[in-house]
C-alpha cells in the first residue's frame, strides 16, 4: 500500500492524482493532503479521501481547517504553515509525494521529500527551473525516485531505458536528441499585432489541456515549454543542444527520443495528466487511471510545425537562459512567475510577460549558483526587480 502526500491537492494536478488514489484502494491511500489557502475545498477533499492529516499553508486559516474537521466528524488532524507541509512531506505519515503546488513556492517541500527518499512525483516544475541541480542531487543522496508528472517528461520518462539507479538519464542510452512537443496554446499561429491586446480570460482557454491558471498562461506565451527544456536537461542530463521543441496542435504525441542509431520512439495518449500520475504510482507497473486508449481513427491526423520565437520570445529567453547556467534559470522563473500573476490582474498586456522577463534577465547578469541561498537570493532579487519595473510595462 502507497501512502500518499497530495501537495497542492486542491489543484488541477491534485484533483487528477486523488481521482487515480480513489480508483484502487487496495493499492493507493491518500495519507496527506496540503493546499495554499483554500479551507473549503481542502474539506471536501478531506471528507471523501478521510487523510490521516490535512495542512493548509496560510496559517490565519488554521482555526477553520480544524473546526470543518470537527464539524465532518472527522480524525484528521488540521496544521498549518509551509514548515509543517516540508515535515508531513518527509516523515512517516506518507512514502510517496505528489509534488504538486504551483511555483517556487513548492521547492521546500519537493526538497524535503527528495532528501526523505520519497517516491517523488514531480509536477512542479518550477523547483527544478529553480533549483535544478540541488534537487537532482538530493533526490541520489537520499534515495528518492523521481517520476516526472508533465506529459512530455512522462513520455521520455517511458521511452528511455532504466539505468543501474533506477532514475532515467540519457547520457548512457544512445540518445541523439529529444522533442518536446507543445500544443501551441491558444494563440498559435497569431503574429504579435494579434497578441497586444489578448485578455487572461482567452490565455486561460488551453485549447487541449484543463490546467491551473499559471501554467495555462505559460502555455500561451510558450514560456511553459521553455520551463521543459530547463526541467528535461535536469531530469534526464540532456545537454541543452541536444532539445528540440515542436508544436503538435492535437497533443497527442506527447514527446519523442531520438537515439544514435536512427530509432525514434515516442509516447501517445489523450491529454488528460491522470496517464502520468498512473505511471507515477505504478512505475515500473501499470495501473488503470481511468484515461481511455486513444482512437487514432477518430483523430485522424497528427501535425507538426515549428514554433514562432518571433510572435513568442519566452521560449527563447529559457533557452537561453538554460544556456547561460547558474543563477539565469531561477531569475528568470521569478520575473516570470511575476509577470504572469499581474498579467492575470490584468496589470500589463500579454506581450509585457517576455519583456518583463527579458528587461530583468538583462539587468541581472547570472552569477554561479554555487547554494541554495544563492538561488534563493537570485529568486528574490528577481522578484523585487521585476515588481519594480512592473510600473513601466503597465496596461
Ligand atoms: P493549480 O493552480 O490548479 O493548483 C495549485 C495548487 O497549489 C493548489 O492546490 C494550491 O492550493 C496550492 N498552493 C499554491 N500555493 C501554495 C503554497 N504556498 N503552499 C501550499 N500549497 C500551495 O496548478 P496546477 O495546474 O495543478 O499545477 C501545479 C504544478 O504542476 C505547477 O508547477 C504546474 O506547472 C505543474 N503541471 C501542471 C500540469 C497540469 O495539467 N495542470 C501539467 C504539468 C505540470
Ligand atoms: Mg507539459
Amino acid at each position: 500500500m502507497r501512502r500518499v502526500a497530495v501537495l497542492g491537492a486542491t489543484g488541477s494536478i491534485g484533483t487528477s492524482a486523488l481521482d487515480v488514489i480513489a480508483r484502487h484502494p487496495d493499492r493507493l491511500r491518500a495519507s496527506v493532503l496540503a493546499a495554499g489557502r483554500d479551507v473549503d475545498g481542502l474539506l471536501a477533499l478531506c471528507r471523501t479521501h478521510r487523510p490521516a492529516h490535512a495542512v493548509i499553508a496560510d496559517a490565519s486559516a488554521l482555526h477553520a481547517l480544524r473546526d470543518g474537521l470537527v464539524a465532518l466528524g472527522l480524525p484528521t488532524q488540521a496544521h498549518a504553515g509551509g514548515e509543517t507541509i516540508c515535515a508531513l512531506a518527509a516523515g512517516d505519515a506518507c512514502d510517496t509525494v505528489v509534488a504538486a503546488i504551483v511555483g517556487a513556492a513548492g521547492l521546500d517541500s519537493t526538497l524535503a521529500a527528495a532528501r526523505a527518499g520519497k517516491r517523488l512525483l514531480l509536477a512542479n516544475k518550477e523547483s527544478l527551473v529553480l533549483a535544478g541541480e540541488l534537487l537532482m542531487r538530493a533526490a541520489r543522496d537520499g534515495g528518492a525516485d523521481i517520476v516526472p508528472i508533465d506529459s512530455e517528461h512522462s513520455a521520455i520518462f517511458q521511452c528511455l531505458p532504466p539505468t543501474a539507479g533506477g532514475n532515467r538519464a540519457a547520457g548512457s542510452a544512445g540518445v541523439a536528441r529529444i522533442v518536446l512537443t507543445a500544443s501551441g496554446g491558444p494563440f498559435a499561429g497569431q503574429d504579435r499585432r494579434a497578441l497586444a491586446g489578448v485578455t487572461p480570460e482567452q490565455a486561460v482557454a488551453h485549447p487541449t489541456w484543463s490546467m491551473g491558471p499559471k501554467i495555462s498562461v505559460d502555455s500561451a506565451t510558450l514560456m511553459n515549454k521553455g520551463l521543459e527544456v530547463i526541467e528535461a536537461h535536469h531530469l534526464f542530463g540532456i545537454p541543452v543542444d541536444a532539445i528540440d521543441v515542436l508544436v503538435h496542435p492535437q497533443s497527442l504525441v506527447h514527446s519523442f527520443v531520438e537515439f544514435v542509431d536512427g530509432s525514434t520512439l515516442a509516447q501517445l495518449g489523450l491529454p488528460d495528466m491522470r496517464t502520468a500520475l498512473a505511471v507515477g504510482f505504478a512505475w515500473p507497473q501499470r495501473m488503470a487511471s481511468g484515461v481511455a486508449g486513444l482512437d487514432l481513427l477518430r483523430h485522424g491526423r497528427l501535425d507538426f510545425s515549428a514554433p514562432d520565437l518571433d510572435a513568442f520570445p519566452c521560449l527563447a529567453l529559457a533557452f537561453d537562459a538554460l544556456r547561460a547556467g547558474g543563477t539565469a534559470p531561477a531569475i528568470l522563473n521569478a520575473a516570470n512567475e511575476v509577470a504572469v500573476a499581474a498579467f492575470l490582474a490584468r496589470r500589463i498586456g500579454f506581450l509585457s510577460i517576455p519583456a518583463l522577463v527579458a528587461d530583468v534577465l538583462s539587468a541581472l547578469p547570472a552569477t554561479a549558483a554555487a547554494s541554495l541561498e544563492t538561488l534563493l537570493d537570485a529568486d528574490a532579487r528577481a522578484r523585487a526587480r521585476a515588481t519594480d519595473a512592473l510600473a513601466a510595462h503597465a496596461a
